[in-house]
């Protein structure tokens, strides 16, 4: 029975490959590092052919048991075309019909999906979303992202690029953006310019950020304030969304929300303040479960719900 999914989640860093059972369940995994390919995109569609066949050789998993192969990419596609349109941190791809490329080599029907769509996915069917018609999955890294589920699917937008939460306006004169707008969230609370605040406040050119996390485990007022600066931005941004699109639940993931314990409170703060009062009576914000799985089990949902609209 075909019920594998090939799930592939590309990053600027690594590619993570994993299979995926009907539960959810990673059956076998690995990973490339996306650097040492990243001046010819023919080499690096190459590396991960030759790791999609090492992987399934070595879990003795033949290509008929696969359902389906999702891929996620850090930038703009165009899911129905099958087609990567634009990935801003990895150079050469431009308009690659990336679905038809990877069809021809392994005669697997390919989905491709922006990565963090593919997290809300995950988390939205086999993590902290379970159960969930509406939802707002965010993620704070280097880039701020955002997925959204809305009744009971994801929603993508007219040209696939919504959800871009980092870039809600949070000041009218703020910095430019790396978006050509100004003043956006992502120029507050995006890991780079974080780590560039904690140079300013502590004066140490090396200290992480989950450095500054033990400072304020110890009670360090500097690090409790710089957490609290940081989630106030969120719950600004948060608070326009919640408005708009009254959800039931917010899961926020990546690297920054591991600092869960000093923002959450905060950002819940500023929403039950500023907020509209139907929308933040029922409103819940949530860690991610699924961390740097979720892109990879993902592609096992995007398959699923997409052969099941096929039907
Ligand atoms: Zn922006």
């Amino acid at each position: 029975m075909k019920n594998l999914v090939l799930g592939i989640d590309v990053g600027g860093t690594n590619i993570k490959l994993g299979i995926v059972d009907d539960n959810g369940r990673i059956l076998s995994r690995s990973s490339i590092p996306t650097k040492s390919y990243n001046r010819n995109r023919n080499d690096l569609i190459k590396a991960i052919f030759a790791e999609v066949r090492r992987l399934l050789g070595e879990a003795k998993i033949a290509f008929s048991k696969l359902k389906g192969i999702g891929i996620g990419l850090p930038g703009q596609i165009d899911p129905d075309k099958g087609q990567v349109i634009f990935l801003p941190n990895i150079p050469g791809w431009e308009n690659v019909s990336l679905c038809k490329i990877f069809e021809k080599e392994f005669n697997v029907p390919t989905l491709i999906e922006n990565d963090v769509n593919m997290i809300t996915l995950g988390e939205w069917r086999f993590g902290s979303g379970k159960g969930k018609n509406d939802l707002l999955c965010m993620t704070l890294g280097t880039g701020v992202g955002g997925g959204l589920i809305l009744d009971g699917q994801l929603y993508r937008g007219a040209r696939f690029v919504a959800g871009e939460i980092g870039h809600i306006p949070l000041n009218e004169q703020g910095p430019a953006c790396s978006c050509g707008g100004y003043g956006c969230l992502e120029r507050y609370v995006g890991n780079r310019v974080l780590l560039k605040k904690i140079v300013q406040i502590f004066g140490d050119k090396e200290l992480t950020i989950p450095a500054v996390n033990k400072l304020a485990q110890q009670g360090n007022k500097k690090a409790l304030k710089f957490f609290e600066e940081t989630a106030t931005h969120l719950g600004n941004g948060l608070v326009g969304v919640v408005n708009l699109l009254n959800p039931p639940l917010i899961i926020i993931g990546g690297g920054v929300s591991h600092n869960h314990k000093f923002l959450f409170p905060t950002i819940r703060k500023v929403i039950q303040a500023r907020a509209m009062k139907v929308q933040k009576e029922i409103l819940k914000i949530i860690h991610a479960k699924l961390g740097d799985d979720a892109g990879i089990l993902g592609a096992r949902v995007l398959i699923s719900e997409n052969l099941r609209k096929r039907k």
